[in-house]
């Protein structure tokens, strides 16, 4: 069995631009619910509980096909979650590598922000937005529901979640908002990580 794990942080660690209790919601009720509806899926296939969650998003082809799109959505929404709360905290500034990865790629960090803030307000529906690593140059992609570029050989630097539930109970509808509020909390010494990590692969 997949277990929910606890948030990295406290409820309120985001605030003011991510809420309290959005984030108790998020990561209690939602984040909670795709685990629950893995598991489900996954004990159909019992012997598929000795991969980790990644892992079954990478070789989704190799998911017996009465589970695959089960795995796909429950599976996705299990580790994107782990992996959106990962790439969140107040106080950090964009440094080092990525960061001069990120000039190079998008001709300036305002340049980048633009690009990253379009992918997320015009992502049409559910969905998220991400920054990856894709054979070796950073990209920006978006993708609905709960699919997860890792299922497209890519890693993430960091991503956000513009499903309605992460952002409804403070901003309504006001989605470019929640985004901006966004750029707020990005852990930039977990994005500088994952990229120095990527290089390595
Ligand atoms: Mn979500």
């Amino acid at each position: 069995m997949y277990q929910l794990k606890p948030l990295p942080y406290a409820y309120n660690a985001l605030e003011p631009y991510i809420d309290e209790a959005t984030m108790k919601l998020h990561h209690d009720k939602h984040h909670q619910a795709y685990v629950d509806k893995l598991n489900a899926a996954v004990e159909k296939h019992p012997e598929l509980f000795k991969k980790e969650v990644l892992v079954l998003l990478k070789e989704l082809d190799k998911i017996p096909e009465d589970i695959r799109t089960a795995v796909r959505n429950h599976g996705g929404g299990t580790w994107n979650h782990d992996f959106f709360w990962s790439v969140m905290k107040t106080g950090t500034k964009p440094h080092g590598e990525v960061l001069d990865a990120i000039e190079k790629k998008f001709g300036s960090f305002d340049k980048f922000k633009e690009a990253f803030t379009n992918a997320a307000v015009g992502q049409f529906g559910s969905g998220w937005a991400w920054l990856v690593v894709d054979k070796g140059a950073l990209e920006i992609v978006a993708t609905a529901n709960q699919d997860s570029p890792v299922s497209s050989g890519k890693t993430p630097l960091v991503c956000i979640d513009v499903w309605e539930h992460s952002y409804y109970l403070k901003y309504q509808n006001r989605r470019a908002e929640y985004i901006a509020a966004f750029f707020n909390v990005i852990n930039w010494d977990a994005v500088e990580k994952n990229y120095k990590d990527a290089a390595k692969n």
